[in-house]
């Protein structure tokens, strides 16, 4: 099978992922082989390429799968061949440790991520345990279901997290794919929505999605946020975004690494008055079960940019550039 795969940690730039034939993968026992249809590409894989994060080279990337089912290995059960199945970031977790057995599974000392710690879906082919697979809501075609899981369902757990409720006013810093689908979540639940982006035309997409407000981080915005989310990479938003948060309010920081340093906060003007700094690590199950009807329920409708396989290093340089308008989403060859 094709696949662009991931052979030594190295800048964006210079086109990391070579394409490669290699040999189908063999479903161990409750695993599934999955034909991938597409796969979304993440901010996760800028910092794994980068070395942000620590992979296990070399590794076939991609954790926003939609896929069929190809075949079973023994004592799969869960589904057939040919049933239409989603792959996300969790990959997998022990199951027995503490945080597995309170539901907390995204915090496990195993966690091991799809196209990190085990081959993703930047390929033909991927295996996935039959547990760690998730049916994909009728409504969505492929490419649309792609950034549902993770874009979207991370997007969803950060929103959880910040303990926002109806009425009140969340502020978004940047707006990525992860964020275009969050604002639709809490346009939903009836949230005001700010949303802070140097870029002129994810202004434009976040007013079309129901932004009441739209600006630069420097800017400030009508009222004092309840609770904020920060999806950008960069440390300079966090004292802006704590800044303009209400009393008791909470900030979420959405992003795996910060690509510069978070600056010195000034504990008076950032912190007092009982504001909270949260951040998301992973995800589990259970978000991606929750999310995937709410997306086809409300519904969610991602923007997408399509690209194929052998585009992954050009798509992953345009999404490190910010130049993708929504969700970028790579097409295996037919
Ligand atoms: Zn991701
Ligand atoms: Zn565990």
């Amino acid at each position: 099978m094709k696949a662009m795969i991931l052979e030594k940690v190295m800048p964006v730039e210079k086109g990391p992922l070579r394409m490669i034939d290699v040999p189908h993968p063999i479903p161990g026992p409750k695993e599934i082989l999955v034909r991938v249809s597409v796969c979304g590409i993440c901010h996760t894989e800028l910092d794994t390429i980068e070395g942000r994060i620590e992979p296990k080279l070399p590794i076939i990337l991609g954790h926003e799968i939609v896929g069929r089912v190809e075949s079973l290995g023994p004592g799969a059960a869960r589904f057939q061949v040919g049933n239409r199945i989603g792959i996300g970031w969790i990959h997998s977790a022990c199951g027995k440790c503490r945080f597995c057995r309170e539901g907390r599974e995204n915090l496990c000392p195993e966690f091991e991520g799809t196209g990190c710690h085990a081959n993703g879906g930047y390929a033909e082919y991927t295996l996935v345990s039959e547990d760690f697979a998730f049916p994909i809501p009728e409504r969505f075609s492929d490419p649309e279901a792609a950034p549902l899981l993770c874009a979207g369902a991370i997007g969803y757990r950060d929103l959880k997290l910040s303990g926002i409720e109806k009425g009140q006013n969340l502020g978004l810093f940047g707006f990525g794919a992860s964020a275009h689908i969050a604002i639709q979540v809490a346009r939903y639940w009836g949230c005001s929505v700010f949303v802070f982006t140097r870029s002129e035309t994810h202004r434009d997409l976040a007013r079309s999605l129901g932004a009441s407000w739209t600006g630069g981080p420097e800017e400030e915005p009508p009222g004092k946020l309840h609770a904020a989310i920060d999806f950008t990479p960069v440390g300079e938003t966090v004292p802006k975004a704590l800044s303009v948060l209400e009393k008791g309010g909470r900030l979420v920081m959405a992003v795996i690494r910060k690509r510069n340093p978070v600056p010195p906060l000034d504990y008076a003007r950032h912190l007092w008055d009982e504001k909270e700094i949260k951040s998301v690590a992973n995800i589990t199950r259970e978000d991606l079960r929750e999310f995937l009807p709410l997306a086809a329920e409300i519904p969610i409708v991602p923007e997408i940019e399509e690209f194929e396989l052998n585009e992954a290093n050009k798509a992953l340089l345009l999404l490190k550039e910010g130049k993708i308008q929504g969700a970028g989403v790579l097409r295996m060859p037919e």
